[in-house]
């Protein structure tokens, strides 16, 4: 089979490969197409948590193609998704309950052979039955299911005002989750008039268009926008400036999330006083490990709309374009990648 190889970062080749036979307890999957996020950006640089030589891609819709032994409730020709997030299960933090902050975090396109490939191996309790949901809603289960966390963390108590700074995918996804927990305003700002079309077109209450070349000026509209400053205040962009800028649009008692993937060598000014005084809480969401069945729920049922979202699709020979469509161009909301 066809599929990305990098031998180490930033150097990537669309290589032959042997089709591996799923073992017992696996499945393998005829992959369909999987979506290129901004995580796959910072595998791409070395960073996240990769080893090398690795096969990106965690966010796969595609065909159950073979089953190995001891396998139940998949069948072949089944549509499914995967979730992509694997721990040890015998460490301390798995045996707490806090799997996330197991030090074998991990997976397929992580760790493992990922989606950017024809076909992808995966543990039966990866994979989860996508049929019913066309495979242009079912690919956004991973991104949906981080979102469903955010919700963990965030917890919105109802009636309360919300920002979410950074309209990629994955921030839209987040901001329709927060409508739906309660919160009575929601408000996407973001540097992409397109991408503030379709967080409109998707339901959400107000927009922001920013210039990241005057924050300041974009802080007090925003405050003005408000009254005050907002309940909630997410970062879905990972950009360290734009990150502490949202400190500054809370309000007193407010809670932020840092929820876009920022670079690990990044720092912020935070005030302590400040924080102290108006008694902020600033938290972050790392990753989703056992959400991707509440995920799918919210998509089947309609409450995490995703029209609009795929703007662009590469074979996977232009994994290259794919990425730097990703990084660059104004006009791609998601990109899929497509074996
Ligand atoms: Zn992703
Ligand atoms: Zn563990």
């Amino acid at each position: 089979m066809r599929a990305v190889v990098y031998d180490r970062p930033q150097e990537f080749a669309i290589r032959e490969v042997p089709v591996r036979d799923p073992g017992a307890g696996e499945v393998r999957i005829r992959v369909l197409q999987s979506g290129v996020c901004g995580t796959d950006l910072h595998i791409h640089e070395g960073g996240f948590i990769a080893d090398y030589p690795l096969t990106p891609g965690h966010e796969t819709v595609g065909i159950v193609d073979a089953v190995g032994a001891a396998i139940d409730g998949l069948s072949v020709g089944e549509h499914v998704v995967i979730n992509p997030n694997l721990t040890c299960g015998r460490c301390e933090h798995c045996r707490a309950g806090q799997p996330r902050f197991c030090p074998s975090f991990g997976g397929l396109g992580t760790l493992l052979p990922g989606g950017f490939a024809e076909y992808l191996v995966a543990p039966q309790a990866q994979v989860f039955s996508a049929e019913g949901l066309s495979p242009d809603v079912a690919v956004f289960a991973e991104p949906a299911a981080c979102a469903v966390h955010g919700i963990e963390v965030l917890k919105p108590r109802p009636g309360t005002s919300a920002l979410v700074v950074g309209t990629g995918a994955t921030g839209l996804l987040l901001a329709q989750l927060i409508a739906h927990a309660g919160a009575a305003r929601v408000t996407v700002a973001s540097i992409a008039a397109d991408q503030l079309a379709t967080a409109t077109a998707l339901g959400l209450d107000a927009t922001y268009l920013m210039d990241r070349d005057r924050l300041a000026d974009d802080i007090t509209a925003l405050k003005a926008l408000s009254g005050n400053g907002f309940d909630y205040v997410v970062d879905a962009t990972g950009v360290a400036r734009v990150q502490e800028a949202t400190i500054a649009l809370a309000q007193p008692g407010a809670t932020i999330l840092w929820y876009g993937v920022a670079n690990e060598r990044d720092r912020v000014s935070v005030s302590p006083y400040d924080v102290f005084r108006r008694e902020l809480t600033i938290t972050g969401s790392f990753s989703e490990i056992d959400t991707v069945p509440a995920a799918l729920a919210m998509l089947r049922a309609g409450r995490i709309r995703t029209d609009g979202l795929i703007t662009h699709r590469f074979p996977l020979e232009r994994y290259g374009e794919a990425l730097d469509a990703v990084r660059t161009d104004p006009t791609a909301h998601k990109v899929m990648l497509v074996p």
